[in-house]
């Protein structure tokens, strides 16, 4: 069976979002990324919005008890009931044991973590040059090298935290978006 309550992890600027899509399309389940969430409440000028830009213009995470309620929301939903493609939640060791409980509530369960496994130096450039394309407010070099520390201090511990589970499957996130799809495919079998 393949799994289809997935978590990706990975730094910023790994594919996350991309694969998401790929596995949307493939399995029609939805992806859930807070980012993407937390940039619609930014944009339409919500009390969240408001408390997260500050936060997302630096690089730094927005506090758990916001992103908590924004996730645990969009997972209660009744789409997400037979799989969810979690893209950039948890990012804490808090945050995830919010989903485990949430999860555990709602009669649901993590299935597989796949981490994306890549060259930090390649993805800042990839990162600069999507900065370019897409004019994000966070997305400068500054900014970019902060994400990636505090993806090295608060998100990279979650691997180890998945592994414990039995559920940790780090992939080779680097070539074309075709080959890391087929690893990932390979790593949601039994
Ligand atoms: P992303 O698009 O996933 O890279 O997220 C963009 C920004 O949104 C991050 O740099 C954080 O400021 C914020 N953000 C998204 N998800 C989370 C999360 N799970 N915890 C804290 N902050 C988050």
């Amino acid at each position: 069976m393949t799994a289809t309550r997935i978590l990706l992890l990975g730094p910023p600027g790994a594919g996350k979002g991309t694969q998401a899509e790929r596995l949307v399309e493939e399995f029609g389940i939805p992806q859930i990324s807070t980012g993407d969430m937390l940039r619609t409440a930014v944009a339409e000028g919500t009390d969240i919005g408001r408390e997260a830009k500050t936060y997302m213009d630096r690089g730094d995470l927005v506090p758990d008890s916001v992103v908590i309620g924004v996730a645990e929301e969009r997972l209660s939903k009744a789409d997400a009931a037979e799989g969810f493609i979690l893209d950039g939640f948890p990012r804490t060791t808090a945050q995830a044991q919010a989903l485990d409980i949430l999860l555990d509530r709602i009669g649901s369960k993590l299935e597989r973590c796949v981490a994306l496994v890549v060259d930090e130096e390649a993805v800042v450039k990839r990162l600069l040059k999507r900065a370019e394309i897409e004019g994000r407010s966070d997305d400068n070099e500054e900014t970019i090298r902060n994400r990636m520390s505090v993806y090295h201090d608060s998100t990279k511990p979650l691997i180890e935290y998945y592994s414990e589970r039995g559920l940790m499957a780090e992939v080779d996130g680097m070539g074309s978006v075709d080959d890391i799809a087929d690893r990932i495919r390979e790593a949601l079998g039994d």
